[in-house]
């Protein structure tokens, strides 16, 4: 028999042992640990609350975790409440599926003023994570800055849109929905170092800026390139692109019966933020391509700003004891193996990039590693205690390790609390959580 400990219950981790089981089928035992005592990752706590088809992923990762040989062992924070060391003692291989969950900084002055959030804060927010649950953003000024033109700030955008039967269906938690119901946010800029050539933002996800009731997207159409460079495009950005045009060629008085203007501000890099205790304006410098990239020009100006959010990526939490890569943000590996026994994938492995489905590859390639690693030797000869060793672990230690059937308590419990036509009400902090489970 071998045992496997998967650190981290998001995509990337669900693949993983899905993969894991397929390989081996009844010759291993996995645990998917988790530092909350829910399961899924950015599917929860990441993915718009809007976007529901897409939180759907999670069914096919429930099937995989009620098969006998997968547990997922949640609320245990791995490299506090346990290490390394303790891990790979009893499981033949460790593999960190524990994502990028803290936010990059921008690196420029006043990044600490008040109502200034990375997307990772401000996302957990309205998506209940715990750890953000209580930001409280002041959403009572005229002006937001998005800073970022990739899928994430497009959801940042488009949350700070809409407002209340806008949310009908979607899990967006009350706090938050109150919240953005009462916003007085008019107009929401979108900061982008280049042009509309180098925007991250696929066509669906853009395509919805189009369609909100209060907002309008605005571009310039002085920004835009010659229509037939997008030739060049591949064909989604080309169609991204098209988007941007479409939203470029509306007459104003079209865009004007909306109250809120989501404006697309291209070739402008912040270089401060500035206010008194909190923001009021960001400091932006012109730029221009050279060869792909940004250059400075020298010409200055400010933006007036009630609120910021950077959308500019993300970096893996070290944990004691594991390599990491300080410049990529991310655990050192080479394609996965960092030490004997111990693995990365998804973020954790590659950093903030890629959709759901990326994860899948990385997950199955891992366990061919682990497989190879057990036909080598290098593994041991299969005799450590794997969950038996844990369980022991964890009742000296006095954990209150939450199960599967637990979660599915807590689920249910947030069913309950629904609005009508939401699928759940979250739980918000984890005594909660824990209360429902019990
Ligand atoms: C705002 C946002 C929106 C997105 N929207 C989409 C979308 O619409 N469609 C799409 O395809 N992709 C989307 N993505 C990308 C997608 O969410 C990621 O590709 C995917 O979640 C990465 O999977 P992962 O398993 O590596 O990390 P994660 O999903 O982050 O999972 C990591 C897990 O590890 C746990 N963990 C972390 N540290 C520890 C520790 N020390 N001990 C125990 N557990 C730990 C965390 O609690 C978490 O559950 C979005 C991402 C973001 C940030």
């Amino acid at each position: 028999m071998r045992h496997i400990a998967i650190i981290g219950s998001g995509p990337a981790g669900y693949y993983t042992a899905e993969a894991a089981q397929k390989h081996f089928g009844d010759d291993v035992r996995v645990d998917i640990f988790d530092r909350l005592p829910v399961p899924y990752g950015l599917i929860r706590t990441g993915v718009a609350p809007d976007h529901q088809s897409i939180k759907g992923v999670s069914r096919r990762y429930e099937k995989t975790a009620l098969s006998q040989n997968v547990r997922f062992v949640g609320n245990v924070a791995v490299g506090t409440d346990v290490s390394i060391a303790q891990l790979q003692d009893l499981y033949d291989a460790v593999v960190l599926a524990t994502g990028a969950p803290q936010d990059r900084d921008l690196g420029i002055p006043g990044e600490d003023l008040a109502n200034c959030f990375g997307s990772a804060a401000f996302v957990g927010w309205y998506n209940g994570h715990p750890q953000f649950a209580g930001l409280a953003p002041d959403l009572s000024g005229n002006t937001a800055v998005v800073i970022g033109m990739g899928n994430v700030a497009l959801d940042v955008a488009r949350m700070l849109a809409k407002k209340g039967s806008e949310f009908d269906g979607s899990d967006i938690v009350g706090h938050a929905l109150d919240a953005l119901s009462a916003s007085k946010i008019e107009r929401i800029v979108l900061l982008g170092r280049r042009g509309p050539h180098q925007i991250m933002m696929t066509p669906k996800e853009l395509g919805e800026l189009g369609q909100l009731d209060h907002a309008a997207p605005h571009v310039d159409k002085g920004d835009l390139p010659d229509e037939a460079e997008d030739a060049i495009l591949e064909p989604g950005l080309r169609k991204s692109v098209a988007l941007l045009r479409e939203f470029a060629a509306t007459p104003e008085h079209i865009r004007a019966e909306k109250r809120i203007a989501i404006e697309f501000a291209f070739f402008v890099q912040p270089r401060a933020l500035m206010g008194d205790g909190k923001v009021e304006a960001v400091e932006v410098e012109h730029t221009r391509l050279e060869r792909g990239r940004a250059v400075g020009t020298g010409e200055v100006e400010r933006l007036p700003a009630d609120l910021v959010i950077s959308c500019i990526g993300y970096r893996t939490a070290p944990i004691p004891g594991v390599p990491f890569d300080e410049r990529q943000g991310r655990f050192a590996n080479d394609d996965g193996r960092i030490l004997p026994g111990l693995y990365c994938v998804g973020w954790a492995k590659r950093g903030p990039s890629g959709t759901i489905g990326t994860n899948k590859p990385d997950g199955f390639g891992i366990v061919e590693k682990i497989a190879a690693d057990i036909a080598s030797g290098s593994l041991g000869r299969g005799d450590k205690t794997g969950r038996d060793g844990f369980d022991a672990l964890a009742a000296e230690k006095g954990l209150d390790v939450v199960t599967f059937r637990d979660w599915k308590k807590i689920e249910e419990a947030e069913a309950a609390a629904a609005r009508e036509g939401s699928p759940r009400e979250k739980f918000i902090d984890i005594e909660a959580m824990i209360r429902a489970a019990d």
